[in-house]
């Protein structure tokens, strides 16, 4: 099998799967138990948040650890809205976040909040001068994600975080990280957001785990789930432990070569620009300078066929998300795709393990579903 779908989710490496299971086995005491086998599983919660910090560049206090990046991102964005209640109701956002921030906004809506949804560049991009102009005195939170989980658009957040403090604004920044982390280098001191979503399954890690960074900006947060107090008393819940290991393992895996990988990816993405794009009728789409994603179009054949065919030749790719499941993507819809390059959007996106022959598997065989169909639009 050729998997080219890493922005989707991605391959455990057996070191991470060994630290899952040395946890589930050995080291499966309840945190909060006073006992020794406690203790342990305590210390592994502790080493796992002081890992993750690590590569985040910050403190292990600031760091909550949620169940994924959705959850991460749902929770940021009601914590900024709570913070910021006697000040305002306005939210500043993009049209082409993920769902998991552009469905707690349209909840947010429902509950009275006004929220400005900036609309990409044909090439994807949002600039941090969109940004400056849809801020209002009443806005009490900017959420922009780093890396865009369909084009790989990097979007400014650091500018923005210049912006709201150069403007004195005393609206939260949150960025949903989840494509980002570990993919564009960054750390929390120098990006300047307030709330960071950041998700393990993107980095060979289980599913089922993520963080939530909380700056000093962040002040008495709202808890996301009341309970036991654990994580500080902010998302209680016995702790996921055996997923904690393994994302710290696979975090840990990805800072010990994190220049090769980095440079690997964005060299396989180098190679498949080159060679898919001298497929006729196979045109790119949004201009995404992470290193990991890379989105183009077969345009008028449709992306559910190509997935599929592609699927049939044992090579996975996705049709702009996962998560729409055949639905149009939002993404190319808010960049004002024609119609025949919408329709043919695929999404490819590589990992530590991809290789150029991979890359030109895919190509032949999208050059062979390009000539054994006619276009349908
Ligand atoms: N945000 C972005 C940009 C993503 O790409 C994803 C997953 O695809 C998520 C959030 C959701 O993360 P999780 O699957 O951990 O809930």
């Amino acid at each position: 099998m050729i998997y080219l779908d890493h922005a989707a989710t991605t391959p455990v490496p057996p070191e991470v799967a060994d630290a899952v299971r040395e946890a589930l086995v050995n080291q499966y005491g309840n945190p909060s138990s006073q006992y020794p086998l406690g203790r342990e599983a305590r210390d592994l919660v502790a080493r796992c948040r002081e890992t993750v910090a690590r590569a985040l560049g910050c403190e292990a206090e600031r760091l909550v650890f949620t169940s994924c990046g959705t959850e991460s991102d749902n929770w940021a964005l009601r914590l900024a809205v709570w913070q910021g209640r006697h000040a305002g109701r306005h939210i500043v956002t993009t049209a082409v976040e993920h769902s998991a921030v552009l469905e707690t906004c349209r909840q947010l809506e429902q509950e009275g909040c006004a929220v400005t949804y900036l609309k990409p560049g044909r090439d994807g991009s949002v600039t941090v001068e969109q940004v400056a102009d849809a801020l209002r005195e009443d806005t009490v939170l900017v959420s922009v994600m780093l890396v865009n989980n369909e084009t790989g658009c990097v979007f400014p957040v650091r500018e923005i975080a210049e912006l709201l403090k150069a403007r004195g604004s005393k609206a939260l920044l949150h960025t949903d990280a989840v494509q980002g982390f570990l993919k564009v280098p960054f750390c929390t001191g120098t990006l300047g957001a307030d709330l960071i979503s950041i998700s393990a399954h993107k980095l060979g890690a289980p599913k089922g785990v993520g963080a939530l960074y909380l700056g000093e900006r962040v002040k008495n947060p709202r808890p996301l789930l009341a309970g036991g107090g654990q994580e500080g008393g902010l998302r209680s819940g016995t702790e996921a432990t055996a997923q904690l290991a393994g994302f710290a393992k696979a975090v840990e895996l990805r800072l010990a070569a994190l220049d090769e990988t980095l440079a690997h990816m964005a060299s396989v993405k180098a190679y498949a620009l080159e060679r898919l794009l001298a497929i006729e009728g196979v045109e790119r789409v949004g201009n995404g300078d992470a290193p990991h994603i890379l989105a183009i179009s077969l345009a008028g054949y449709p992306s559910a066929n190509i997935v599929e065919e592609l699927a049939a030749r044992g090579i996975c790719v996705s049709a702009g998300s996962a998560c729409h499941r055949g639905r149009a993507s939002h993404v190319y819809e808010a960049m004002g795709l024609p119609k025949r390059v919408k329709a043919g959007v695929v999404r490819v996106s590589f990992g530590p393990e991809t290789r150029t022959d991979d890359i030109d598997a895919l190509a032949d065989a999208l050059r062979a579903h390009r000539d054994a169909r006619f276009p349908m639009l």
